[in-house]
């Protein structure tokens, strides 16, 4: 049995945040695990904007997010040991945290004084929505459409309805749409869009799909493939809808199953403990567990009790905490879409202040007001995608440099579909010049690694 003082499970961007935090204040013995080649977690898909507004102060998409604290945990003294799956944790019998884990060379045990879990979430799926019908192909998870999409440059299908309205939904629809898939509606069951503001305008509204709220979709049909999906508004009136593709997006589950509760040293962090709305936040949950855990460590020193909110203890109370926030945060949204105001969500921070489209007032900053009056004059948005990387089966994500013209997104889009990049392609790498608007770059937003060496 290898033995560390803390081990971090997961190395997305909770359990980077975590790793780092522990070398920062002086903690040598650190080791993380991670059941994929590399780190990133969900981060390396996410080849969209929104990510960093408040942590770094830019929009940056989510490999960019990603390089940012992958440089800071190669360098800070991290152990790191990639494809490598725990499977179980548990109290060991007289001290200590003990892990059964499954690497290349197989099973392996490691005890630890304290363990921080950051193993994010797993989707639902078509079983725990109990929807009825056929058993056809063509219904996916969004996150497993959007790996196979911008990992894999794999399309999904040509005409496609989504089932809930969360946010890795919604950017999927927009993802589809670019790629030159029709979305049909995305259909919510509550009255209300369940993901983030500024996600149902720059990936719904840009592009005219429609959000069919107090429906479910009580059918789907198809023998080999999905042939159409029946929806259900509230009033038990039905519409059917000839579709080859159904998209899941309704809930995420922590993926803690391996942990035993209630461990003395064990905590949790980022989305394992609940879904946070940003990675920023994310970030800043793995930095405070780490330091929680190294109060806890010092505590146990001294041979005191050492308590915190990121304790496997205290992670139903942090998850019903959370709850009645969105419930909160549910019942204001659904009083202001019921108001009649006419409003311009500003999305230059998470804040997705409300402007008054008439007179632009209700900004909590000066920048409201200006992107309130561009949107209504000139909107303009960063477009990302993927280009494939030459000699290779494989895509690296791609962006503008700055927010082009709306109207120029599909063009942008055609002519992406040209370009390739080098093997040697690194983040920020400028892939085209003035593209489509002269100043406009079009630059990587990942380093290229060989699935074979990631
Ligand atoms: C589609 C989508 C869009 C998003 N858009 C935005 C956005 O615009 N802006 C923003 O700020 N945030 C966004 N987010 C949110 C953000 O990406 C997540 O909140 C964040 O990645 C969660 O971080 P995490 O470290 O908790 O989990 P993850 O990123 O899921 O990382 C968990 C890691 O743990 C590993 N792991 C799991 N189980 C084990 C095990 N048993 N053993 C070893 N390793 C294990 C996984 O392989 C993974 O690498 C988005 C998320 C999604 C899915």
């Amino acid at each position: 049995m290898e033995r560390k003082e803390t081990i971090v499970v997961g190395a997305g961007p909770a359990g980077m945040a975590a790793a780092v935090q522990l070398c920062e204040m002086g903690f040598r013995d650190v080791l993380i695990i991670e059941k994929e080649s590399g780190p990133g977690g969900v981060l390396r898909q996410c080849i969209h904007p929104g990510f960093g507004l408040t942590r770094f102060g830019k929009n940056l998409t989510g490999p960019e997010y990603k390089a940012l604290d992958e440089e800071r945990l190669y360098g800070s003294g991290a152990e790191l040991c990639f494809n490598t799956t725990v499977m179980d944790i548990r109290q060991g019998e007289k001290e200590g945290i003990v892990l059964s884990a499954h690497t290349p060379e197989g099973i392996k045990e490691y005890m630890a004084d304290a363990v921080i879990l950051a193993s994010g979430c797993r989707e639902t799926g078509r079983g725990a929505l109990e929807i009825p019908g056929t058993r056809p192909a063509g219904i996916f998870t969004a996150g497993t459409a959007q790996a196979m999409m911008n990992l894999k440059n794999t399309k999904v299908g040509n005409r496609i309805v989504i089932v809930g309205s969360g946010d890795i939904g919604l950017i999927m629809a927009r993802r589809f749409t670019l790629e030159g898939s029709e979305v049909l509606c995305v259909v919510e069951k509550s009255e209300i869009c369940g993901g983030l503001d500024r996600n149902k305008k720059e990936c719904l509204e840009d592009f005219g799909i429609p959000l069919l709220t107090s429906s479910t979709v009580s059918c789907i049909k198809g023998k080999k493939r999905v042939s159409a999906v029946v929806v259900r508004d509230k009033d038990g009136n039905e519409q059917e809808y000839l579709c080859d593709t159904v998209i899941l997006s309704a809930g995420l589950i922590p993926e803690d199953s391996m942990a035993e509760r209630d461990i003395e040293g064990l905590f949790y962090c980022g989305n394992v403990l609940y879904v946070h709305d940003l990675a920023d936040d994310v970030s800043v949950s793995g930095e405070e567990a780490a330091i929680d855990a190294a109060g806890y460590l010092i505590a146990k020193m001294k041979g005191k009790n050492f308590d915190s909110k990121y304790s496997s203890s205290n992670v139903g109370s942090a998850r019903d905490e959370r709850r009645a926030f969105l419930a909160e945060r549910n019942a204001l949204k659904l009083k202001e879409s019921s108001s009649g105001r006419k409003y311009i969500i500003c999305t230059m921070c998470p804040n997705g202040c409300r402007i008054d489209a008439d007179n632009f007032t209700g900004g909590r900053c000066s920048k409201g007001e200006a992107y309130a009056r561009n949107e209504k004059l000139d909107p303009k948005r960063i477009l990302t995608s993927t280009v494939k990387v030459k000699g290779t089966g494989d895509v690296i994500g791609v962006r503008t440099d700055r927010p082009i013209p709306k109207t120029l997104m599909m063009e942008g889009m055609k002519l992406i579909r040209d370009i390739e990049a080098d093997q040697s392609v690194k983040v920020n790498d400028v892939i085209a010049e003035d593209f489509l608007v002269k100043g406009v770059k079009l630059t990587a937003s990942d380093s290229y690694r060989s699935e074979k060496i990631r």
